[in-house]
């Protein structure tokens, strides 16, 4: 085993075999469209999570 060997890593979208070399710019992604679609679920994901309210919402026009 020598030390120069790039090491690999799996692309967390497709699971394909990444290079771990500063010439892949996207890494751990094995391409720009790999790095954009996780990218985009994460996003996705965020704005179902600020679509729920963290607290019950209080009708202030309830009177107890
Ligand atoms: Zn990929």
């Amino acid at each position: 085993m020598t030390t120069n060997d790039p090491i690999s890593v799996d692309c967390p979208n497709c699971k394909k075999q990444v290079a771990w070399i500063d010439a892949n710019e996207y890494r751990p992604f094995c391409s720009k469209r790999c790095k954009l679609i996780d990218f985009g679920e994460w996003a996705t994901e965020r704005k179902s999570i600020h679509g729920e309210s963290l607290y019950p919402v209080v009708d202030d026009n309830l009177d107890q």
